[in-house]
């Protein structure tokens, strides 16, 4: 099982770890600052560097029994297992999944329906909403960027499942679960605005967002919205 350094400090852009297993696809560390693909939000991306070696890390991917994988090239030369390495992240690309994921969780304050799908990515992402009623993107764009501007800041509370199979209330994302048997479940909480349990990257405060547009709402399907939002550079 790799230790998911992320989950406690989403700030850090570098560590040091050690090689447990290298796979067909690539690479398995005892720990990693590396996001592994999940919950819409894209696996990382970055280096490994080892004896004045750099291997590009093209994404992240959850392996067998909680491991994460470092997925590399096809034909990359891979260390051997306990080789020390420092991993280094695409800070840019990762820092923006942390600036849309986390206004993706004020999109779903403002629009307080049943989640049923979504996508974080470094340009645009998404929710689907299951709704009726279409929805007015500028009124909606205001009112997440005054959550946005309310400079609240987004902590974490550790729940039992016991907990929260007490609540169901705070499973908003049907489509997502949260995972099970793998011990606490990490909420996400941003201030008295929003509550739910996820392990995504995310800001320390929403200020950090910047502006967010929403650019299009589409209908797919009857009982259907899919709502998506670009963010300032
Ligand atoms: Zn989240």
């Amino acid at each position: 099982m790799t230790k998911k350094l992320f989950t406690d400090d989403a700030y850090l852009k570098q560590c040091t770890a050690q090689v447990t297993a290298t796979t067909e696809q690539g690479i398995v560390l005892d720990q990693t600052i590396f996001y592994a693909m999940g919950g819409g939000q894209p696996g990382d991306t970055g280096t490994l560097e080892f004896d004045d070696q750099f291997i590009e890390v093209i994404d992240t991917r959850y392996g067998d029994g909680g491991s994460i994988v470092h997925l590399v090239a096809e034909g990359t030369e891979l260390p051997a297992v306990g080789t020390e390495v420092t991993a280094t992240l695409d800070w840019d690309r990762r820092y923006r999944h942390m600036r849309m994921h986390t206004c993706m969780h004020l999109l779903g304050a403002v629009l307080k329906f049943p989640v049923t799908g979504g996508s974080v990515n470094a340009q645009k992402s998404r929710l689907d909403f299951d709704m009726e009623d279409t929805v007015d993107k500028v009124a909606v764009t205001e009112k997440l960027n005054a959550l946005i501007n309310s400079n609240t800041d987004v902590s974490s509370v550790w729940i039992s499942e016991a907990e929260l199979d007490a609540q169901p209330e705070l499973i908003r994302t049907m489509s997502v679960r949260p995972p099970r048997g793998v011990g606490d479940i990490r909420l996400l909480k941003i201030g008295e605005i929003d509550l739910q349990p996820c392990g995504g990257t995310h800001l320390k405060n929403t200020s950090e967002i910047g502006t967010a547009t929403v650019s299009k709402v589409e209908k797919k399907g009857r009982q259907n919205r899919r709502v998506h939002v670009v963010l300032a550079p």
